[in-house]
């Protein structure tokens, strides 16, 4: 049976973060305004715990949003130490967490080593220094360089987190930045378009027309040439777009830039696009009945049924069927 993967999510929302950059509010994007204290981790594990099936899963503890390997040693510690009587129990795996890419070393990494953490995720956004620095982010491509290596070497799951879209960013330059990705051995990635939240320093770039966001069309484009990149390496990839907050939902804190909240699906929806798009028409046909596996069904047929609308202009009729044998983007077609 197929194991199913749980991540109990603690929030600590810019803690320790040495800068401030131009496009960060943590606690806008994750919706957490408040820091947990150290008694309160183990309060969420249990809220979460019993909500969770136990059996066939494998439940991590995850600390995001800040630099967690920035916070005073006894923090850290306090923290971790939170989540020792569950993975002494069972209940918890081990514990992922996500800092910069400049606040790693092998003393802290002994340090992790030695309180149960498992996966390492770095904010590296990306691998071009004019980026990183239009960015205001503080550190090189190198320190991610660097970072990684002492990461995976430590025998630690590394993730890498990118961003699409930032100042000085280019369709290239991404697609640069996911195949480093790959050469440094991420096992997960997290994609996030950027957009510009209020109040952050991009606000005012953007108002003073010196930014611009891409567009939903072009953020959707990039990403999937970026999914490709990770698929093809076998990358898992955790996450692609922003989590939905209630200040990106209701758009009060968004001012602009390409938040969608199904801006996954519409990147797969992309992907079968561009495979639809190279299917001809045999002559004397009119319908075609494509089989896709079960969990591409919704994505083959499009977001809103794009897809399917776009083949309608081809085909009198269209049909889309479940096939148990096939998986990820494999598909049969036949024509009438
Ligand atoms: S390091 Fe991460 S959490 Fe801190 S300001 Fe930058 S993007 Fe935000």
């Amino acid at each position: 049976m197929k194991l199913r993967h749980f991540t109990i999510p603690v929030f600590i929302p810019m803690q320790a973060c040495p800068f401030r950059c131009i496009f960060c509010d943590q606690e806008k994007i994750s919706s957490h305004v408040k820091i947990p204290a150290f008694e309160e981790v183990s309060r969420i594990i249990d809220k979460h715990l019993a909500t969770i099936p136990i059996e066939n899963s494998i439940i991590e503890l995850g600390f995001f949003g800040g630099t967690f390997t920035g916070l005073p040693l006894h923090q850290q510690e306090a923290y971790l130490n939170a989540a020792k009587p569950y993975i002494e129990t069972g209940k918890i795996s081990g514990i992922r967490l996500s800092t910069r890419p400049d606040f790693i070393g092998e003393e802290i990494l002994i340090f992790l080593k030695k309180h149960d953490v498992k996966t390492i995720e770095l904010g590296a956004q990306s691998m071009k220094d004019e980026v990183l620095k239009k960015s205001g982010r503080g550190h090189k491509a190198d320190n991610t360089i660097t970072a990684a290596g002492m990461i995976v070497k430590n025998g630690f799951r590394l993730g890498l987190q990118m961003m699409i879209g930032l100042p000085g960013d280019t369709l290239d330059y991404s697609l640069f930045t996911a195949t480093k990705f790959v050469e440094l051995g991420a096992k997960d990635v997290r994609i996030y378009p950027l957009v510009v939240i209020k109040g952050t320093p991009l606000e005012k770039l953007y108002n003073s027309a010196k930014f611009m966001p891409l567009s939903l069309q072009e953020a959707v484009k990039t990403t999937s040439e970026v999914y490709k990149i990770f698929e093809a390496a076998g990358v898992n990839i955790i996450r692609t777009g922003l989590h939905p907050s209630e200040g990106l939902l209701n758009g009060e804190d968004l001012i602009a830039g390409p938040f969608h909240v199904s801006f996954k699906e519409l990147v797969l929806t992309e992907l079968w696009r561009d495979i639809f798009s190279k299917i001809h028409k045999p002559e004397n046909t009119s319908q075609i009945s494509i089989s896709v596996a079960v969990n591409e069904l919704n994505y083959a047929i499009g977001y809103q049924a794009s897809n399917k609308n776009v083949l309608l202009e081809k085909f009198k009729k269209v049909s889309f069927k479940i096939d148990e044998s096939l998986k990820n983007r494999e598909y049969h077609v036949n024509f009438y």
